[in-house]
């Protein structure tokens, strides 16, 4: 991820900004609200800069206990804090740990998403991730051996969840990076409606998801970057109360000696950075988990296969973008889509 690129959107656009996606949410402040002036919080949790933007009289406290709420589902998730739930299952040698209600949400999720998309989602590649150095930017590129060794060790199956309590073989280790900030997004929305904000727009990373309708009643409005030229938006989808999140091969990568480009979206068929035609999707839905888990997903699925597997269950929606510049969005949007870039979008059709 390009922390300098998203951090100088933040400070001179005022405007929420992710690595994927961004949008424009009116005046902000810090402090007190008023019902038509923003409250916003930044933080730096999970590996990403976050923005929370909520308007009315309830903003600053719920926004307080939102800041609260991701700093807890950080401790619990993250992989490197020694006390966390993933860093114990990491660690427990192949027996099993009770683990926090999130984690178990998350993992359910994440074995029912790999299951129903053929193995493209895989909780378990995170040795492939720390052989090419996505987890300590420390990037080379391994040899295809080395990568069929690691791959041994990355059998889905092998992840056993039971009540509260996951394992995993001692020789595994699992990572939640791909769809644990769609949870935190549906967490945090759900809290902030909780605490009695009505209209809210939250930008984790690469996700950004609406609670209700901006305050004056319309909807938001939402930019997705151009994966060709990441500092520009590629286009603008209105969205009411929605997540849109977008995975990309801009986001995190290197430049080998060899002068290729390696990104941190891995393909579990071979180890090896997902390179199957697409550049960035972004998936749009009512739940951020499970349009994170889909866009990590339908990136390694690569294009066509995305769009055949949205056709099977068409309930979110789509903007794909191929390796050859083409945009594909699907017929939901069609109405609320914007392309602002020079590469020619289509609509998919439904079958
Ligand atoms: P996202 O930005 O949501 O697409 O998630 C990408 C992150 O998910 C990477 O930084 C890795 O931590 C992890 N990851 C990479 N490839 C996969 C994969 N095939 N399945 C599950 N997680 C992955
Ligand atoms: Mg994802």
């Amino acid at each position: 991820m390009n922390r300098t690129i998203i951090l100088f959107s933040l400070l001179t656009a005022g405007i929420l900004a992710t690595s994927g996606c961004s949008s424009s949410a009116g005046d902000t402040s810090s402090g007190s609200a008023d019902s038509t002036s923003a409250v916003s919080r930044d933080i730096f949790a999970m590996d990403t800069f976050m923005t929370l933007k909520a308007y009315g009289e309830n903003a600053p406290e719920a926004l307080d206990s939102a800041v609260l709420r991701i700093e807890e589902l950080e401790h619990e998730l993250s992989v490197t804090d020694a006390d966390s739930d993933i860093h114990k299952i990491n660690t427990s040698g192949g027996n099993a740990v009770e683990v926090s209600e999130d984690t178990m949400n998350i993992l359910n999720k994440a074995v029912s998403v790999s299951s129903d998309t053929g193995g493209a989602l895989n909780i378990c590649i995170y040795p492939v991730l720390k052989a090419w150095g996505f987890t300590a930017d420390e990037y080379r590129i391994p040899t295809d051996s080395e990568l069929d060794e690691l791959l041994m060790n990355t059998d889905m199956s092998e992840v056993m969840l039971s009540g509260n309590s996951a394992a995993i073989p001692a020789d595994y280790s699992i990572d939640l990076g791909a769809l644990a900030k769609g949870y935190a997004s549906d967490e945090i929305t759900e809290l902030l409606r909780e605490n009695g904000v009505t209209s809210a727009i939250i930008s984790l990373g690469g996700n950004v998801q609406s609670l209700g309708n901006k305050p004056d009643g319309t909807e938001w409005k939402v930019s997705v970057r151009d994966p060709f030229a990441p500092d520009s938006d590629m286009c603008i989808v209105s969205i009411g109360e929605k997540a849109v999140i977008t995975s990309g091969n801009y986001e995190r990568y290197f430049v080998g000696e060899d002068g290729k480009r390696y990104w941190h979206i891995i393909d579990p068929a071979d180890g090896h950075p997902a390179d199957n035609g697409l550049v960035s999707v972004t998936v749009i839905g009512s739940s951020g988990m499970e349009c994170d888990a889909l866009s990590t997903s339908l990136f390694v699925m690569g294009y066509p296969e995305a769009v055949e597997f949205w056709r099977k269950d068409p309930h979110y929606d789509l903007i794909l973008v191929t390796d050859e510049g083409r945009i594909y969005y699907t017929p939901g949007i069609s109405d609320s889509f914007t392309n602002i870039s020079s590469m020619p979008a289509e609509m998919i059709s439904e079958e």
